[in-house]
């Protein structure tokens, strides 16, 4: 299982791929899944803004193409000082891939890593059981 250094690694270098022309907001992040493999993906904006991609949708698209089942960990960074928490509808995409403890990784703006659970950063989850009533 890749540790967290190698995620944060990969997400920095998710990061320089960014394509951010608009808000300059550079946003890496990289995965690791149920095999251990590491997925990566970075922000792709579009002159029609509201159409633009987030890192995190990208890397968890690179891992279900992959085959890979599920996050373990993930990591986001962004180009600026602070953390870079995960926007509403990506935590909503984290969580339909999770584990029951999958990390959700912060970078500070001391270079320490914050963890954050599923839990945390999207208390009552909608989730696929939610489909069927279960
Ligand atoms: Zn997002």
């Amino acid at each position: 299982m890749p540790d967290i250094q190698k995620l944060l690694s990969a997400a920095k270098q998710a990061m320089q791929q960014a394509y951010a022309p608009y808000s300059k907001f550079k946003v890496g992040a990289a995965l690791s899944d149920n095999a251990g493999l590491i997925h990566s993906g970075c922000n792709v904006e579009n002159s029609a803004y509201p159409i633009g991609c987030c890192a995190e949708q990208a890397a968890v698209a690179a891992m279900i193409l992959a085959q890979g089942q599920s996050i373990q960990d993930i990591v986001i960074v962004s180009a600026q000082k602070n953390p870079c928490p995960p926007c509403g509808a990506c935590r909503q995409i984290i969580a339909e891939h999770s584990q029951y403890n999958t990390g959700i990784y912060l970078l500070n703006e001391d270079n320490s890593l914050i963890r954050y659970s599923v839990e945390d950063l999207l208390p009552q989850a909608f989730s696929p059981r939610h489909l069927d009533g279960g």
